[in-house]
């Protein structure tokens, strides 16, 4: 059998203040055909899992480019056809092979093409023919359109949120795509559009209910796999919003029939699946009055891994005005202060200008005097399912009683070790505040008494109320629930 595996990459807010150009996927992870470290990275969940499988196997594996950028706004053009054509030309080189196996995301939007990875997958069964297998790995805030269906033959998405799942997952797609090689299996797909935007936080209930449910349906009575595309709200493209994707082994009535009953499941529990986020001062005040701590406050409107900067003050700001210490903040992307941090060195006490840097979403810098506690070159943090996160140079640094940890290269807070590694001792805070929607969740629910998810502004604003939708297709749950009403008041005057 002969393998073909590679990844293009990135998630894309469209309301976001920066471009993602090639440097955004340097930064992240950009590794060459048959560079890829041994190490599982967050892209690379079918090729690490055909490594695996191939070595057990026998098969031929051809390890084509892997690149995946932190989210950002709409990548160039350049960015994009470049890489592209890169896999494009280690896929060719590969010919002829049998199965075809992509790390991608789903939402990833650059100039000219609100669809990059069905531009891709087109390209992709154009160069290898009807015959190979061609199977990818989604992240479930996908916007999964008609021809990422369509050119695939197979697509699963991570069913965890935080992605805790990516090689498990990336396992699956290999062997029901191989199954597929071998005529053991015929996979079809039916996808229901559930015309709304939810938040599927499995890390409680209902998700997490329901996503063992689904798990427990897969691989029996001809079920092959069973994906919920959360959407991303964040992505203004016409396919936006949550789907239910089901593959039957060659039977499109059950296929139809189960995707339309687990989308109605899924529509039934949105008002329950609808996350809190309390304004900045409700979520101060309530992990101040909570009995103990840390109480982490996830400030996800300023989350790096959804296309923010990652340097926005605003929780910051209120906890100062407040006179809030004994707390830790971050990670702030913040290289500047982190530079000028490094040159005054361990223990050295300065006015550092700190966050508030790249646009309005940021908010205003914040002018602070600093001591700097601690100095990290070329610090990694732990990521999900244990991935190396590059973070660059880090320096703590602390200020009115708050700790707050700079970093080089924009992430989001994954792994507690972002803080730890410096030194800040996170048990002891009463207050701890997470660039970061979700992801953080897996690693800091270990230390948190209480955890809120705090609305606040930003370029992944929480109030998707206000995000200019130029593209999306409406009506969509909760935005257009107005529709709801009318038609609720349309029937009550028939009645
Ligand atoms: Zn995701």
């Amino acid at each position: 059998m002969r393998v073909f595996s590679g990844s293009l990459a990135t998630e894309t807010n469209t309301f976001a203040p920066m471009p993602t150009g090639l440097s955004s996927f340097k930064d992240r992870g950009y590794f060459p055909a048959g560079k890829h470290p041994k190490e599982l990275t967050f892209f690379s969940g079918p090729l690490c899992a055909a490594r695996e499988v191939a070595a057990h196997k026998g098969w031929t594996l051809i390890e084509g480019m892997v690149a995946g950028a932190q989210p950002s706004g709409t990548v160039t053009r350049e960015a994009y056809e470049a890489l592209r054509d890169e896999l494009l030309a280690d896929l060719r080189a590969a010919l002829p092979l049998d199965m075809v196996l992509l790390g991608l995301h789903g939402a990833m939007v650059a100039d000219g093409y609100d669809d990059c990875e069905g531009d891709l997958l087109e390209r992709v069964r154009g160069l290898v023919g009807p015959n190979p297998v061609v199977g990818a790995e989604l992240d479930p805030h996908s916007h999964l359109t008609p021809e990422l269906i369509e050119h695939a033959d197979l697509l699963i998405a991570f069913k965890e949120y935080p992605h805790t799942d990516v090689l498990e997952r990336g396992i699956e797609l290999v062997d029901l795509c191989a199954a597929m090689v071998e005529g053991k299996i015929e996979p079809v797909a039916s996808v229901v559009d559930c015309e709304m935007i939810v938040t599927v936080h499995t890390s409680r209930n209902p998700a997490r209910a329901f996503v063992d449910r689904l798990q427990s349906l897969e691989g029996k009575d001809g079920v092959l796999s069973i994906s919920v595309a959360h959407g991303f709200s964040w992505g203004d493209v016409p396919e936006m919003g949550t789907k239910l994707l089901v593959y039957t082994d060659g039977d499109q009535a059950k296929a139809d029939a189960l995707a339309r009953q687990l989308a109605d499941e899924l529509i039934g529990m949105r008002e329950a699946l609808a996350v809190r986020y309390p304004s900045i001062d409700a979520s101060l005040d309530e992990a101040l009055a909570f009995d103990g701590g840390p109480v982490v406050l996830a400030d996800g409107a300023d989350n790096p891994g959804g296309g923010a900067a990652g340097d926005s003050t605003f929780i910051l700001r209120r906890m100062i005005e407040r006179g809030i210490d004994n707390a830790a903040v971050g990670p702030m992307w913040d290289p500047i202060a982190a530079r000028i941090a490094f040159e005054a060195g361990e223990g050295a006490r300065l006015a550092l200008r700190i966050g508030g840097k790249i646009g309005p979403m940021s908010g205003d810098p914040l002018d602070l005097m600093c001591t700097v506690k601690a100095l990290r070159h070329d610090m990694v943090m732990t990521g999900l399912a244990n991935t190396p996160v590059a973070l660059g140079d880090c320096a703590l640094v602390e200020a009115n009683g708050i700790e707050i940890v700079l970093i080089t290269l924009r992430n989001q807070a994954m792994g507690t070790d972002v803080f730890t590694q410096l030194g800040c001792e996170l048990a002891a805070k009463k207050i701890i505040v997470v660039k970061s929607s979700q992801h953080f969740y897996a690693s800091f629910s270990k230390v948190a008494k209480h955890v809120i998810y705090a609305g606040a502004p930003g370029a992944v604003t929480l109030d998707l109320s206000t995000l200019p939708y130029v593209k999306a297709r409406r009506p969509k749950w909760p935005l257009d629930n107005q529709v709801d009403l009318v038609t609720a008041t349309a029937i009550a005057l028939t009645i």
